[in-house]
């Protein structure tokens, strides 16, 4: 048997979003931009998706645009918003923090490169941006505050709600990368999020292909393309659209409102718990990063003294447990995490840690499973030290 417990990387297709997508690809293949039947047939079905994905964010579908993912949606929010400020005399400034995926950090950079002025902030010990840090950050000239909503790497919940107040009142615009929180926790763009004027989600991590995402843009928000086309997405994003990518990420966004309205993600939590509890109990050393923090349902991040995260992995891998070292991207990386330096690990403790991501198929026996297997591969590799 082998045991999944790397969903922050990636989650399977549902056999729900692979059925709903399965006539987009020989049957109703037009494209959604030609005026004959076939092509209003998928048009149908791209603008049914996009309810579903506004559904689940609550917000209007005028307000969703169809990405290849959560990198490009964050590269077109961060980029879109401050593309007009590049080559101006007058300065922009950008926050965001030193925990963001790269998605976001490497298109912070590059602004940099290109002469905005960027604060990348630090969090708590417990991996969290304090909203004071942000509001002290704010020059005059913020345009954006860039923030994620909850961490790949620690599943540590940011206050994302609080922070958009502080950016709206500046005048500044807020942008979060939703791309672990979403179909995990409850987003309400007309509610708690009401100030958050863009934010990215990833169709791969909510069980529909990889491939596939949208960034929810408020209406009225001029966005500078990062494509040069056709003019689809409402001139927003350029490109045939992915037509059964979409149809498969409205059906998993279907079902994501269907688990966070029937208590699934409190099972999924549950679980989570008896997984960590047990390893506590059974590895002398062991330790859970940012447990003091509002967490995702479905992550952990486990350091054990003395243990090489590495080696952890492959010893892993051998028992049939797919695990991660730090966030998927840098994995094979023998680099500490960026994500656990930030909240003040020490290298030796990063490079000490373990990422395990629950998915909503992940069953009781598999947890039962896990609590045999890691504790045993954490006593022979010590055993072995
Ligand atoms: N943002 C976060 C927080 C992620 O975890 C990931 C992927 O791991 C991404 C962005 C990138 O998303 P995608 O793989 O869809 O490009």
């Amino acid at each position: 048997m082998r045991i999944d417990l790397d969903a922050n990387a990636t989650t399977p297709v549902l056999p729900e979003v692979l059925e709903a997508m399965q006539p987009f690809w020989r049957e109703s293949y037009g494209n959604p931009s030609s005026a004959h039947q076939s092509g209003r047939r998928t048009r149908g079905a791209v603008e049914q998706a996009r309810i579903a994905v506004a559904s689940l964010l609550h917000c209007s579908p005028k307000e969703i645009v169809f990405t290849s993912g959560g990198t490009e949606s964050d590269n077109l929010g961060l980029c879109g918003v401050l593309q007009p400020f590049l080559d101006k005399r007058d300065p922009a400034h950008l926050i965001t923090t030193q925990i963001e995926h790269h998605a976001v950090l490497f298109a912070a950079e590059s602004l940099e490169r290109r002469g905005i002025e960027v604060t990348y902030l630090k969090t708590d010990c417990n991996g969290v941006v304090r909203p004071e840090d942000v509001e002290a950050a704010l020059r005059p000239h913020t345009k954006l505050v860039s923030v994620m909503l909850a961490n790949n790497e620690t599943g540590a919940i940011q206050p994302v709600g609080k922070i958009a107040r502080i950016a709206k009142a500046h005048g500044a615009l807020m942008h979060t990368d939703a791309v672990q929180g979403a179909a995990k926790l409850p987003i309400d763009l007309s509610g708690e999020f009401k100030n958050v004027d863009l934010l990215s989600i990833s169709g791969h991590k909510i069980y529909a292909p990889q491939g596939t995402g949208a960034l929810f843009v408020r209406q009225g928000i001029d966005l500078a393309p990062l494509f040069h086309g056709g003019p689809h997405e409402r001139q927003r994003r350029a490109g045939t659209e992915n037509v059964p990518g979409i149809v498969g990420l409205g059906r998993a966004a279907e079902l994501a409102q269907q688990r966070l309205a029937s208590g699934h993600t409190q099972a999924l939590m549950q679980r989570r718990d008896r997984l960590e509890q047990g390893l506590l109990s059974a590895i002398p050393g062991a330790t859970i990063n940012c447990a003091g923090a509002p967490r995702v349902p479905n992550t952990t991040s486990l350091r054990v003294e003395g243990v090489n995260a590495e080696a952890f992995i492959i010893a892993l891998d051998l028992q049939g447990i797919a695990a991660s070292f730090g966030s998927a991207c840098m994995s094979g990386a023998a680099e500490p995490s960026h994500v656990l330096a930030a909240m003040g690990l020490t290298s030796p403790e990063a490079l000490a840690t373990i990422r395990l991501s629950l998915s909503s198929l992940t069953s009781d026996e598999e947890i039962d499973c896990a609590l045999k297997i890691i504790p045993a591969v954490v006593e022979r590799l010590r055993s072995v030290a």
